[in-house]
């Protein structure tokens, strides 16, 4: 979840489909739902140096300046999320790729596919051996171009890669939870540290954080500053764990209109997913939402 810079470093490219049409019905219906869902949200308050905002000063995104910078998002050519799990995994691990398909399909109102299992590669300059930490670190930028990128089919809006591996970007850092080219649609997310020394519902929850969150910038969606929300930046996992799994008002906004879903329907399938899985809060919560914006 843009722990770090490199994760987020292209998170305002574009990429070549460009869909917008600022102008649209669509657009207004959104821009009225958009007050009845302000209660559930909390507004960001002012970060901590070790915040994401006490580190990079960013300017937000509304949802006009959303529609405005000509976003990309699914077309009906590629309209499909992927999803690559990458070597082994314990029962844990493939629990939470398993929840965060499942998510992805209620959030995005998109289909979400797995792709077949793939081994960690064993090219020499794709990992390291950590003597520091005493393990194998794999390199993001070597996932994403050698493995992930000659991997996106046709149709993919996106492909998300989970491994449970530790992962680094480059010799300068000791590690990193992940990285993702917008550019290029593809994005590889490590579940290892994510899991370490919490209960299984913190170590889901996060997993679903980062599922949408990434998701969400593959749609040219920006952090967002103004709620705590599940698109706002985050650079440690405590702040991570404050925020919500769902997005605010604008980021909801945005996702709504990239993808063309009807708000109510998402959000009783978001609540049934929620309950299902004994996310006993949310489920309300998103129980609450649909109610509220069905509300005259
Ligand atoms: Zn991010
Ligand atoms: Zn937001």
């Amino acid at each position: 979840m843009c722990l770090f810079a490199a994760a987020c470093s292209a998170a305002g490219e574009n990429a070549a489909n460009k869909a917008a049409t600022p102008k649209d019905e669509t657009a207004d219906e959104l821009r009225a739902m958009m007050p009845k869902l302000e209660r559930f949200f909390s507004p960001m308050g002012q970060p901590a140096s070790f915040d994401w905002l006490g580190a990079y000063k960013e300017p937000g995104q509304t949802f006009e300046e959303y529609l405005q910078s000509e976003p990309t998002r699914p077309t009906a050519e590629r309209r499909t999320l992927y999803i690559l799990p990458l070597g082994e995994f314990t029962p844990r691990h493939k629990k939470a790729v398993d929840l965060s398909a499942e998510y992805l399909t209620a959030f995005y109102g998109l289909p979400v596919r797995r792709l077949p299992p793939k081994k960690l590669p064993t090219a020499a300059e794709s990992f390291r051996q950590n003597k520091l930490l005493n393990r194998k670190q794999y390199q993001t930028g070597y996932i994403l171009q050698e493995i992930l990128v000659p991997s996106l089919p046709a149709d993919a809006a996106a492909l998300i890669a989970f491994t449970a591996a530790d992962l680094f970007p480059d010799e300068t850092m000791n590690f990193v939870f992940g990285q993702a080219s917008f550019t290029q649609r593809v994005g590889v997310w490590s579940l290892f540290r994510l899991a370490e020394r919490v209960q299984d519902d913190v170590f889901f929850r996060r997993t679903l954080k980062i599922a949408a969150h990434e998701t969400g910038h593959m749609f040219s969606i920006r952090h967002c500053t103004k709620y705590e929300c599940v698109m706002s930046g985050t650079n440690h996992l405590a702040e991570t764990d404050r925020r919500p799994i769902d997005a605010c008002p604008e980021c909801t906004a945005k996702i709504l209109w990239a993808n063309a879903i009807e708000p109510a329907k998402r959000y009783e399938k978001l609540a049934e997913f929620a309950k299902k899985h004994g996310f006993t809060e949310e489920s309300k919560d998103f129980q609450a939402k649909s109610a509220a914006i069905t509300a005259k």
